[in-house]
């Protein structure tokens, strides 16, 4: 990446000049310059080379608006799964991220204190429905189902709107026990008197995904769509036609990788199939962040590596995810003239064999951050946590 310098009079900051520069709606792309000033982005168009105070040559690389992920763990230092959230995500390419149900009301107040407002990354959360959050996975957090509170939830809810924007449920057999069903009425009930999304992840309760798919509202999110586990999206290597039915009706689909869900053998026939996530995730978490996961980006590579393309991906990794999180009125997501300067460079790396969660192999194009503006200032990248060679 080369680094210019204009003449002092320049009418800009900064203009990333000459990158493959993306539409966060259509996924099109084309050639184009983008000038900063300030923290604002002030023009897309070609030409801008020469009006930069600093110029920086993006020649061959993405430019895309910042990341956005709808699904990590971030609690870190409280929650056994919790990463610290700049170190994972912002340096890594991500600018806003909610955090999944590591929360529960009783635990929110430190999580706004100490990681919310200490970070220099928009964050978010899927506030669990129990007011325990996923503190320690070695004890779901539901297995006593009192613990979901939702008169606490709500209070959380209504009291901090910049922050919840939605509720999460695990509903897995060692955290809900035999109670899946009431406590996902009841967490349904709370989601929809607050007037926000249900996360549900699946595929680690013994009953058919579509039993579950049934239940959720128009807005509500699956995660791990792609997940290996029984019970998931694949029926004879082809996707339910409930699981369509679901989508036709407003139901969305994450692929949320995580430590145990993404299974390229799911993944690959039904990207094949044309069942595309409607949100690209990770599941970042403490447990993951140095594999199988890594990091969004790295999820970017593998599912393109699968089948989908830089258009498909581009806007579930920026606009749909800004939507979901509610944060396109504070300009995340998009790319825009007058928008803020969150901007995420990435550039293709070698072939790297990547994991998925049950260990398969595939061997991936990476991509890697190669400038971050969060605000019109750079921020700091960090290696990718693989070994290279591995
Ligand atoms: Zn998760």
């Amino acid at each position: 990446m080369t680094v210019s310098s204009a003449p002092s009079t320049a009418p800009f900051d900064l203009v990333l000049a000459g990158g493959t520069v993306f539409d966060a709606a259509t996924g099109a792309s084309r050639v184009a310059d983008i000038a900063v000033a300030g923290d604002r982005v002030a023009r897309i168009a070609t030409g801008l080379a020469g009006e930069g105070r600093q110029v920086i040559d993006c020649t061959g690389q993405y430019v895309l608006p910042g990341l956005v992920e709808a699904h990590t763990h971030i609690f870190a230092d409280v929650s056994k799964v919790g990463a610290p959230p700049d170190e994972a995500h912002l340096h890594r390419g991500v600018v806003a991220a909610a955090d999944a149900g590591t929360v529960g009301a009783s635990t929110f107040a430190a999580f706004d204190k100490y990681v919310v407002r200490s970070a220099r990354m928009r964050l978010v959360s899927f506030l669990n429905v129990s007011v325990l959050g996923l503190i320690d996975f070695r004890f779901g957090e539901l297995l006593h189902p009192e613990t979901l509170v939702a008169e606490d939830a709500l209070a959380v809810a209504a009291a901090h709107p910049e922050v919840v924007r939605g509720f999460k449920i695990r509903l897995s057999e060692d955290v809900v026990g035999s109670q899946w069903r009431p406590l996902l009425k009841r967490s349904l009930a709370l989601a929809a008197e607050a007037g926000l999304p249900l996360m549900i992840h699946i595929g680690e309760t013994p009953e058919p995904l579509p039993v579950i798919l049934d239940m959720l509202r128009p807005g509500d999110v699956v995660a791990h769509c792609y997940t290996g586990k029984p019970y998931g999206i694949l029926a004879d290597g082809k996707v339910l036609p409930e699981v369509y039915a679901a989508r036709e009706r407003g139901v969305l689909f994450e692929s949320a990788h995580g430590r145990s869900n993404l299974s390229f053998d799911v993944a690959r026939p039904a990207i094949a199939e044309g069942f595309l996530p409607d949100v690209i995730t990770s599941d970042t978490s403490a447990r993951n962040w140095r594999g199988p996961v890594f990091d969004l980006v790295t999820s970017m590579a593998k599912l393109r590596a699968l089948g989908m393309t830089m258009e498909q991906i581009v806007p579930r990794v920026t606009l749909a995810p800004a939507r979901l999180l509610g944060l396109t009125a504070e300009g995340y997501g998009t790319l825009v003239e007058g928008g803020p300067a969150h901007v995420t460079v990435l550039e293709d790396t070698a072939e790297t064999i990547l994991p998925d969660a049950a260990g398969n192999e595939i061997s991936a194009t990476r991509l890697e951050p190669s400038l971050v503006l969060l605000a019109g200032q750079q921020v700091p990248t960090v290696p990718w946590r693989g070994s290279p060679a591995a």
